[in-house]
C-alpha cells in the first residue's frame, strides 16, 4: 500500500497498525465480498496474534467512515465489498459466491409504492447458481 494511501487513512482517523494496514491491504481490490472470518483468516496467517475482535472492529470502523460496504444477502453472514460504487449482486445459492453487477437496469416499483414514497436508490440482489455450480448439479 502506498504511503499516500496510509496517510489519507490516517486523516481519516484511522489508527494505522500493522495488523489494520494487513486488513487493508487484503481487502484493497478484492472482489470475493469476504466475511469477517475469512478477512481473519486471511490476515492472522501473517499475524498469529491477531484476535478476531482486531478483525471485527476495523471492518466497524471501515463501514463507519464509508470505505467499505457491509453486505446483508446471505443469512446470518455478514460480507464485505471494499468497492463503495453502487452496484448490484448476484448469489450463488450453492457455493456462496457472490458477484458483482455493474450494469443499470430499470426496477419498477409498482405507482401504487412510487406514489407515497420517494425512491432515491435499489440494491437488487439476485439469488441462483453461478456458471461452475450449473455444470455440477
Ligand atoms: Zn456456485
Ligand atoms: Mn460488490
Amino acid at each position: 500500500m502506498t504511503k499516500e494511501k496510509i496517510e489519507r487513512y490516517r486523516k481519516l482517523g484511522l489508527k494505522m497498525t500493522p495488523q489494520r494496514l494487513a486488513i487493508l491491504e487484503y481487502l484493497e481490490g478484492n472482489t470475493s465480498h469476504p466475511s469477517a472470518e475469512d478477512i481473519f483468516r486471511h490476515v492472522e496467517e501473517k499475524f498469529p496474534s491477531m484476535s478476531f475482535a482486531t478483525v471485527y472492529n476495523t471492518l466497524e470502523a471501515l463501514k463507519e467512515k464509508g470505505l467499505i460496504v457491509e453486505l446483508n444477502i446471505e443469512p446470518g453472514k455478514k460480507r464485505f465489498d471494499p468497492n463503495i460504487e453502487p452496484h448490484h449482486h448476484m448469489i450463488c445459492e450453492r457455493c456462496h459466491r457472490i458477484f458483482d453487477v455493474f450494469e443499470d437496469f430499470p426496477v419498477n416499483l409498482p405507482e401504487k409504492y412510487t406514489k407515497k414514497f420517494k425512491v432515491k436508490r435499489c440494491q437488487v440482489v439476485f439469488y441462483g447458481l453461478c456458471e461452475e455450480c450449473q455444470k455440477e448439479e
